[in-house]
């Protein structure tokens, strides 16, 4: 359980469209978090379709105790068109190498396209690793070999960063650098936690949030500012700077909803 102090989570965001902070409640949606938390003691898998199943390389927690540490989970309350309650659910990053997993929400961008892009870059860079070798060392024509590959690492980045689709809640979609708010670079990772994976699900299947909880669950990370089964407020680096603009529109519905 949270201790005495801890900040109650959720989501908030400065929006640049509305000129003021649009912000998500994280305390209704914790017993729907608590009993994920529970489900993943009871199970040791996040297979949330299967309880029954085995743990298998896919789906099985061990790796969260293990050198790889623990992960944040998120689950978000929704409500839909009919007023009727639904749960999503969210890992941060990849859950054993993978961006999908059954019963939770993917990234935003399309896995297939990334794999495409990621696979085809870095065969490029490899090629580019093997003719270096041919060249003597610290050469003309190694230099420039290196200059290369250097430059095609860093614009992997940020090819991958334009397939992200960011999603807002009055029917707008824009691209990372549209919805990220910040004077410095847009940190690696940034989109791949669970607040934007889950609000995105949302928008997209018309979902109106009403309640974010985030957790991390595993070994704690090495700077220790993360806890078992702690709850933690969507991130400031990553995650601030675009939930402004991912969670606008979200008032809008909710007063739709009323006059139904
Ligand atoms: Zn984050
Ligand atoms: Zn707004």
């Amino acid at each position: 359980m949270p201790a005495a102090g801890e900040t109650a989570g959720g989501c908030a965001g400065y929006c640049p469209r509305c000129g003021r902070n649009h912000f998500l409640d994280g305390v209704a949606a914790r017993p729907a978090a608590l009993a994920l938390m529970q489900f993943f003691d009871d199970n040791d898998h996040v297979h949330l379709a299967r309880p029954e199943n085995a743990p298998d390389d896919r789906t099985k927690t061990a790796p969260l105790f293990g050198p790889e540490r623990g992960k944040m989970f998120g689950v978000l309350l929704c409500r839909d068109v009919q007023g009727k309650t639904k749960i999503l659910y969210g890992f941060s990053g990849m859950f054993n190498g993978h961006w999908r997993m059954p019963g939770w929400v993917g990234p935003l961008f399309d896995v297939d396209t990334f794999h495409d892009l990621v696979v085809s870059v870095e065969r490029s860079i490899k090629q580019l690793g093997r003719r270096m070798k041919q060249e003597k060392q610290n050469g003309t024509a190694w230099g420039r070999l290196r200059t290369r590959r250097r430059d095609l690492s860093r614009q992997l980045m940020q090819r991958i960063f334009a397939l992200y689709r960011v999603p807002d809640f009055r029917g707008g979609r824009h691209t990372l650098f549209q919805a990220f708010v910040g004077e410095s670079g847009m940190p690696t990772g940034t989109g791949d936690c669970c607040a934007p994976k889950l609000l995105a699900h949302a928008a997209r299947h018309r979902l109106v949030p009403v309640s974010l909880a985030e957790f991390y669950y595993g070994r704690e990370n090495a700077s220790a500012t993360r806890v078992h089964k702690h709850f933690y407020p969507a991130c400031e680096e990553k995650c601030a700077p675009i939930l402004g603009t991912m969670l606008c529109g979200i008032g809008e519905m909710d007063a739709q909803d009323t006059t139904i």
